[in-house]
């Protein structure tokens, strides 16, 4: 299945771009027929194969597999239900995010590439434990309509209509959350972009680059 090659390359992406600790965390796609493929829990992300890729579907139940499904699959449910528009998700314990998820309630955007890509500041739900409904329901209402959200004294979340653009707004969260602690080191009030001119930067993103790369692919 084409979608298990990609998630297997997106596992090796995130782990190179240095968001992965051990083997925590967990990568999704939406399938055509409205099944989740979803990586296994605890498996080292350099020993997955196509066979530990798990399928389930929309109710949280296993459709196909030998593997236990990642223990967040309710978080994964319960975004794809809420967002129609999100076709993939990534979920790291990456570092500075991490600091921003135990340290603040908002990491706000200062760059435009961040602004770009995620639309809006980014959130930190309150704590709830990890794998409940309940800390599912939380990622939703501070996703919003946004690509990026923190988990308090956990991690983040990426999601995008594409495995690449999912792994990029993962990038992007980790990028702000460093960005945000450093300038915090430097001034108590760093300059942030206002939510007028975040819009507008991802009206740009959305009219001008994504159409330069759906052009090209
Ligand atoms: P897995 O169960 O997918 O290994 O996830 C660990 C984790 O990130 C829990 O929040
Ligand atoms: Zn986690």
């Amino acid at each position: 299945m084409k979608e298990s090659i990609q998630i297997l390359q997106a596992c090796e992406d995130v782990q190179e771009s240095g968001l992965i600790f051990g083997t925590w965390g967990n990568l999704s796609v939406l399938l055509e027929n409205g099944n989740i493929l979803i990586t296994p829990s605890g498996i080292p992300y350099d020993e997955l194969r196509e066979e530990d890729l798990v399928i389930c579907d929309m109710n949280g139940n296993v459709v196909s597999g030998k593997q236990e499904p990642s223990s967040e699959l309710k978080m994964h449910v319960e975004i794809y239900k809420a967002r129609k528009d999100v076709k993939a998700i990534v979920h790291t314990h990456s570092l500075y995010a991490s600091v921003a998820s135990s340290a603040l309630n908002m990491v706000p955007l200062l760059v435009e590439d961040a602004a770009m890509v995620l639309g809006g500041n980014i959130e930190v739900t309150s704590y709830e434990a990890p794998g409940t409904q309940e800390l599912a329901l939380e990622v939703v209402k501070h996703l919003g309509q946004k690509n990026a959200v923190i988990i308090a004294n956990h991690g983040q979340v990426g999601v995008g209509p594409t495995l690449d653009d999912a792994i990029l707004a993962s990038v992007m969260c980790e990028k702000s959350s460093q960005l945000y602690i450093k300038a915090l080191e430097i001034t108590d009030s760093p300059r942030v972009l206002s939510d007028e001119d975040v819009k507008k930067l991802s009206n740009v993103y959305v009219s001008h680059y994504r159409r330069l790369r759906d052009f090209k692919e």
